[in-house]
């Protein structure tokens, strides 16, 4: 059992209602935060969340909104400043993944994939960026992906929207790090949640026998480097993106 080293913080984590977002609000939860759970359609996942959450002794709110669309973030925003207070952590982990070879893709799931995956971080993070500004505090993680890092045959958009990612979480980080608001980013390799869903077994297997530990992940294993990412124990680290593939991509 960790430190409660999140006591009276508030956290907001985007797409909480289910698989790595929801084990984020549970880490955090573990860690003292009061976390507000957004979900898009999931309204009983995300209900499910906020009862985790409180097992933990933290305050839970679930909040609505798509966060591709910049009034019902506004409205979020509110709705958690309301209920939680000033927002002090933001995890920007929503994120959408569809199977689509090159033969089959689409300028408009292009459009759907950047929107879901990358535009969202920017809506989000200036959604809540003032309220860190005001109060010179601020940490962030981005939910990056392996494929930002390692390109793949069927996920050309999904791939540039979270190699965008990394540079969004550089750039960003340098122009906010003077108001003491410190953003990461973390590049899953393959977790066991439902985005992989429409990946078949072959492939999946193939990623397993290339993935040295010989496994695929866990949300939990992410959710604990986006808790090392938010606390103190990284505090000298900014703008990076922290990669946890069991070793199938290695970087210097
Ligand atoms: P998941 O189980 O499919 O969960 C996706 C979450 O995103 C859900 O909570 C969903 O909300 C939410 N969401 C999707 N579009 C949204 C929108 N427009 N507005 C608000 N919320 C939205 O997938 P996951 O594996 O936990 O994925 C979480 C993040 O990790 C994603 O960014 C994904 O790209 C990244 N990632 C995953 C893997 C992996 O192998 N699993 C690897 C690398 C990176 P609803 O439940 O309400 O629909």
């Amino acid at each position: 059992m960790s430190e409660p080293d999140f006591e009276n913080r508030t956290v907001l984590v985007t797409g909480g209602s289910r698989g790595i977002g929801r084990a984020c609000c549970e880490r955090l939860a573990r860690a003292g935060a009061n976390v507000a759970i957004n979900y898009h359609s999931r309204g009983e996942d995300a209900l499910a969340t906020a009862r985790l959450v409180e097992i933990h002794g933290g305050k839970a709110i679930v909040t609505q909104a798509d966060v591709t669309d910049p009034q019902a973030v506004a409205a979020m925003v509110a709705e958690v400043n309301d209920q939680l207070g000033p927002i002090d952590m933001l995890v920007n982990n929503a994120g959408i993944f569809e199977y689509v070879t090159h033969e089959k893709m689409t300028l408009d799931h292009w459009k759907r994939t950047i929107d879901a995956n990358l535009t969202s971080l920017y809506i989000v993070t200036w959604a809540v960026k003032k309220q860190m500004i005001e109060r010179q505090f601020g940490r962030i993680v981005n939910m990056s992906s392996i494929s930002a890092l390692r390109p793949r045959p069927y996920g050309i958009a999904y791939a540039a929207s979270k190699a965008g990612i990394v540079a969004f979480t550089q750039s960003t980080a340098d122009a906010l790090i003077p108001h003491n608001i410190r953003i990461n980013a973390v590049a899953p390799g393959l977790i066991d949640t439902e985005i992989i869903k429409d990946v078949d077994q072959p492939t999946i297997d193939r990623i397993i026998e290339q993935t040295p530990m010989k496994r695929i992940g866990q949300a939990e294993e992410i959710a604990d480097v986006v808790h090392f990412l938010l606390s103190e124990a990284s505090s000298f680290m900014m703008g990076q993106t922290l990669v946890a593939s069991g070793g199938r991509v290695m970087l210097p």
